[in-house]
């Protein structure tokens, strides 16, 4: 990101988004030393859940990861010069057609469905590997019951795959007292019966916190890598995202005045307002309208007042002395005093949702 010269891109940003890689390496960590001596893999899909995949993956492999998932091939293709030859890279989407010519050099298609372990086995004949996906409840990705047969009644078949791992996904490993993840865990049990011999994979994040019998050969956390709290039975999550935007302008409003789109907001008495510099194309969400969202300053809440813009929203600054902000200050949308979980709860959605749409016009600082 270059600014005109001279000025500094953290200048001319809106806003800073800090990720901490030491907080993300230190979350992979704990969760490995959790699930120990079952391996565990870092999910980097979607550029890290937004945060960047590619300052990420190097020191991931530097503390011992050497599994890496992606969904899209391309994301496959950007990551691998990054890592040394022994990092394998899964692509979760599956074997697209026209694709498999792509793969080999430890980038590995996930087969989702009898077809494309055909294509795959054609194509490949053995000589390369790839994981199996199987369905165990969430109809999402995967061979299904029948299809696992096909495949287990077809040893040449399967040996053509070069399968080298056998995964399933969970669907509600967030809501442990449902019976959903006990299920799916004997479906994943049956499967492998039906397909021996093939290390397995079932946990993504909160799945790892549901015990080891879900542990398996690897295990597949994204969002605790990223400090998202997935799960009432996750703990040791470090927070790895801090968000500061820039106070743009400071006013005061008589009582009457409204504030933004849609005069949503009509001050009641005399209320001093900051606009910041971030809105929704920056993924501060139109939903952190009107006390929804807020900003801090120190301890101090400045809870949003009107709606949010694409660019830009305002803040009610009454609560602080007046002379405390000017232009240019930066003020904690995301920190220790509002995690994008928080931020997620107040609007109605997940904290992956919240990091996935962080925008790209923030400097990025990766510390
Ligand atoms: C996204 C994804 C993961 C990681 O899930 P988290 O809940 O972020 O840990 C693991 N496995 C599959 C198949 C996924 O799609």
């Amino acid at each position: 990101m270059s600014a005109s010269e001279g000025v500094s891109s953290a200048a001319a940003a809106g806003g800073i988004l800090t990720i901490g890689v030491d907080a993300v390496v230190a979350n992979w960590k704990s969760l490995a030393a959790r699930v120990a001596p079952a391996r565990t893999a870092a999910v980097v899909k979607a550029d890290a859940y937004g945060l960047g995949a590619a300052p990420l993956v190097r020191p991931l492999y530097d503390a011992g990861c050497r599994d890496f998932f992606v969904i899209v091939l391309s994301e496959a293709e950007a990551l691998r010069p990054l890592l040394p030859p022994d990092a394998t890279i899964y692509v979760l989407n599956g074997l697209l057609p026209g694709t498999a010519a792509a793969y080999g050099n430890g980038i590995l298609p996930v087969l989702n469905s009898i077809a494309q372990c055909r294509a795959w086995a054609e194509a490949s004949r053995g000589d390369r590997p790839s994981v199996i996906q199987v369905d165990t409840g969430m109809s999402r990705l995967g061979l299904d019951t029948a299809e696992q047969q096909m495949l287990a009644d077809d040893p040449g078949l399967l040996a053509a795959t070069g399968a080298r791992l056998i995964m399933s996904h969970l669907a509600c490993a967030d809501e442990p007292s449902k019976s959903a993840s006990g299920e799916q865990l004997a479906a994943f049990r049956a499967a492998r019966e039906r397909l021996p011999g093939l290390p397995g994979s079932l946990a993504a994040s909160s799945g790892i916190f549901l015990g080891a019998d879900y542990h398996f050969d690897l295990t597949r956390p994204g969002a605790s890598l990223y400090g998202i709290e997935t799960s009432p039975l996750a703990e040791g999550v470090k927070p790895v995202v801090d968000l500061r935007v820039k106070v743009a302008q400071i006013r005061e409003i008589e009582t009457g005045t409204s504030v933004g789109y849609g005069y949503t907001f009509r001050a009641s008495r005399t209320t001093r307002l900051a606009t910041l510099a971030t809105g929704y194309a920056d993924g501060w969400w139109r939903r952190f309208s009107n006390g929804a969202g807020a900003a801090y300053h120190g301890d101090t809440r400045l809870p949003s007042v009107g709606r949010v813009s694409m660019d830009s929203f305002s803040v009610d600054i009454s609560a602080l002395p007046a002379g405390t902000l000017a232009e240019g200050d930066l003020l904690e949308l995301i920190g220790p005093h509002q995690s994008a979980d928080d931020l997620a709860r107040s609007a109605g959605t997940i904290g992956y949702e919240v990091l996935t749409s962080l925008g790209r016009r923030y400097h990025r600082v990766y510390r």
